[in-house]
C-alpha cells in the first residue's frame, strides 16, 4: 500500500481522495451513524482494499454505530460481518473490493441507503446539486461531467471528475490514472499519490 496506512484516526482526513460513491457512503455513515447491508459491504471492502486493517475497520464503524446503539449491540450485530469481510470468519474467503462495473450494475440504493454509483444511480438534478455543493470544478466543468452522465457514461463521468479535481495529474509520474473510473480503489490510490 502507498503512503500512510488508512486508520480509524485518519480516515476522515482521507475523504478528499475518495471517489464520489465512497465519499457518499462516508457522509451517510457520519450522518446516520450506521450503514445498511449493501453500504457496509461496498464501503467496508473499499476500506479494506485501501489497506485498513480489520481492527481499524472495526474501531471506525464502532465509533459511529455506538452513537445510536450500545457497544454490546454493535458487537453482536456487526463485528462478525466485519471479521467475515476480512476473511476471519466463515469459510475464511477473502472478499475482494467491488470494481465500478459491479457497483454500476448492482442494485440502486433505496431509501436510507447510500451504496451504488452516484453517476449511475442519482438523477441528474441530485448529482448536479451534489457536485455544486462539493465545489467540484467550474460550472462548465460540472456540465462536462453531467453530459457524460446524461449520455450513460457513468464511469467516464467519474474519471472526468477525477481530472477536474486533480489538475495536472496526468503529468505526475507517480500517479497512475489507469484504473480511475474502473475501480474505486484506483481512484483513491491515484488521488493519494497526487497529494503526496
Ligand atoms: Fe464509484 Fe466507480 Fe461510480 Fe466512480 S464510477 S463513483 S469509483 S462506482
Amino acid at each position: 500500500e502507498n503512503g500512510e496506512a488508512l486508520t480509524a484516526a485518519n480516515v476522515d482526513a482521507s475523504v478528499r481522495s475518495m471517489p464520489l460513491c465512497m465519499s457518499q457512503l462516508h457522509a451517510g455513515l457520519k450522518r446516520d451513524h450506521k450503514l445498511k447491508h449493501q453500504g457496509r459491504l461496498q464501503f467496508g471492502l473499499f476500506l479494506k482494499g485501501a489497506g485498513m486493517s480489520m481492527e481499524e475497520h472495526t474501531m471506525f464503524f464502532q465509533r459511529e454505530f455506538t452513537k445510536i446503539m450500545t457497544g454490546e449491540q454493535f458487537n453482536k450485530q456487526y463485528s462478525y460481518s466485519i471479521r467475515h469481510m476480512h476473511g476471519k470468519e466463515g469459510k475464511r474467503a477473502s472478499y475482494t473490493p467491488y470494481n465500478c462495473m459491479k457497483i454500476v450494475m448492482g442494485s440502486p440504493p433505496g431509501g436510507g441507503e447510500h451504496h451504488g454509483c452516484p453517476y449511475k444511480h442519482y438523477d441528474e438534478e441530485n448529482l448536479s446539486a451534489l457536485l455544486g455543493k462539493l465545489h467540484v470544478g467550474s460550472v462548465a466543468e460540472r456540465e462536462a461531467i453531467l453530459k457524460l452522465k446524461r449520455d450513460g457514461n457513468a464511469q467516464l463521468a467519474c474519471a472526468k471528475h477525477f481530472e477536474v479535481v486533480h489538475p495536472g495529474a496526468s503529468g505526475v509520474e507517480s500517479v497512475s490514472l489507469d484504473g480511475v473510473g474502473n475501480h474505486p480503489n484506483a481512484w483513491f490510490t491515484a488521488s493519494r499519490k497526487y497529494y503526496e
